[in-house]
């Protein structure tokens, strides 16, 4: 029954959240003006914006101007609930449930809009920073300590590979907007399960690097955001961590 709830009610957050990236994007106050298709601006009505089920139905297209509706729309409706689901899996319904589900909503918002406009918006870093220390203190997600130390490892990590990219190969390897990201996850991980999510997004991104590389869809020195590699790699360090650290210490040490 629990999960049931929370596969609706993430459902309908998810819809917030698209409404969100869209209006970030083009850069429009949050709340007004009302839902509208985004290439006709026609309004929507109540049948438009079922989640999930309009986009399949519709088959991805708008009703009134048959323009085709980005696939973003779909993706977020499905991996918000799917997150949801597994998060409410391991920690039930708890505070911590909802302080990892803030952030995991903010990496799916930080991660579409990273993917399309290459950058990492301050007002999502901004809230970021102020709920992963509400969260600290409150004792929701990790001590104050332990956040303060994410924050520096998170952030300073990414900044020493910046500088040192910077240095040797003479090019940005790294943007502020990762540095700040990584930052603001490690508040909400605390310094251990930071550094967890710092070499998995760097396996995942450079795995991911060579891929496109090797089937010709990218080509050297084309840029490919560091984002959505380190916001997938805080999703698997928040459900998963423990287990990789424990299996790692039994494996190798
Ligand atoms: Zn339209």
């Amino acid at each position: 029954m629990v999960i049931v709830l929370i596969f609706i009610f993430s459902i309908l957050v998810a819809s917030f959240y698209n409404v969100c990236i869209h209006r970030m994007i083009i850069n429009q106050s949050v709340v007004f003006p009302s839902s509208y298709c985004p290439s006709c601006h026609h309004p929507l009505k109540p049948l438009d914006l079922i989640p999930i089920f309009s986009y399949i139905f519709l088959l991805g297209r708008c009703r009134y101007c048959k323009g085709r509706i980005s696939l973003r729309y779909f993706m977020v409706e499905i991996i918000t609930p799917i997150l949801a689901i597994f998060l409410y899996g391991i920690y039930g319904v708890s505070w911590q449930f909802i302080g990892y589900f803030v952030l995991a909503s903010l990496l799916i918002i930080t991660s579409f809009i990273d993917i399309e406009q290459q950058i990492i918006p301050n007002k999502i870093i901004g809230y970021g920073l102020i709920l992963g220390i509400l969260f600290s203190l409150t004792g929701i997600t990790v001590g104050l300590f332990d956040a303060v130390l994410g924050f520096l490892v998170g952030a300073g990590s990414l900044f020493l590979i910046a500088l040192i990219s910077l240095q040797i190969l003479g090019k940005e390897g790294m943007g502020g907007g990762d540095i700040k990201l990584l930052g603001v996850i490690g508040l909400f991980l605390g310094w251990k399960m930071t550094l967890l999510t710092l070499l998995l997004s760097i396996y995942i991104g450079g795995i991911f690097s060579i891929l496109v590389l090797l089937f010709k869809i990218k080509k050297r020195g084309d840029y490919i955001p560091f984002g959505p590699f380190i916001s997938l790699a805080s999703i698997i360090t928040i459900l998963w961590g423990k287990d990789i650290v424990a299996w790692y210490i039994t494996s190798f040490l």
